[in-house]
């Protein structure tokens, strides 16, 4: 994919700031600090659309990026993130459901795990939930550069079984820019359908 423009959008924190052109998305979601921000500016060979925060779980709303003028990503919050307080937590909880329940433009959720360690509780939660919807999932394994390449399949065999899970696990180094081409391949091929 060459990235021709790609912009930031709106923060958006209700539904009724959703951009309403239709345009296809993808959503990326995960705990704060598995590198959501930093794998979405790769992707976009961008050094900081994504504001990589310096503050974990600082990002409170659903910030859309349109690209190529032809599709858009979408930052969700982060999950997890212990310092917010409940009521907090539940409204972003709510919001992100509600968007994912009823976006008619969303074509695939991306959920990123730590390759490292074993999925968190609520990783394995929000995937159980995201497997009930009608919408194509993918698990991404980050930070793929931080353990070494024999063990690889065993972390991956691990996240899959701690997540109960069928769907397909890309290992990926936004760092080392690893995994991306194929990652890229997949959104191209969900965009030709
Ligand atoms: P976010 O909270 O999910 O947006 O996470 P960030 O993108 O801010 O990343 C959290 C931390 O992990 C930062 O210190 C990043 O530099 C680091 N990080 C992100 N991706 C990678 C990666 O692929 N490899 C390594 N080694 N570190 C990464």
């Amino acid at each position: 994919m060459i990235v021709r423009s790609a912009e930031f959008e709106i923060s958006a924190v209700r539904p009724q700031q959703w951009p309403d052109d239709g345009l296809p998305e993808f959503a990326f979601l995960g705990r704060s600090n598995v590198g959501k921000s930093t794998l979405l500016n790769r992707l976009l060979n961008r050094k900081s659309l994504a504001r990589v925060s310096a503050h974990p779980g600082k990002t409170r709303q659903i910030n859309f990026f349109r690209i190529n003028d032809g599709f858009r990503f979408v930052d969700l919050p982060g999950y997890g993130y212990a310092a917010v307080s409940k009521r907090e937590r539940e409204l972003f909880a709510k919001m992100i459901d509600r968007y994912l329940i009823e976006r008619e433009p969303l074509v695939r959720i991306f959920q990123l795990v730590d390759i490292r360690h074993l999925p968190s509780r609520d990783d394995v939660a929000v995937h159980a939930g995201l497997l009930e919807l009608d919408v194509p999932i993918t698990v991404v394994a980050t930070k793929l550069d931080k353990i070494p390449k024999s063990q690889v399949a065993k972390q991956v065999r691990q996240i899959r079984e701690a997540l109960q899970t069928q769907v397909e696990i890309y290992p990926i180094s936004a760092e080392k820019r690893l995994g991306l081409d194929e990652l890229w391949a997949l959104l191209e091929s969900d965009m030709d359908h």
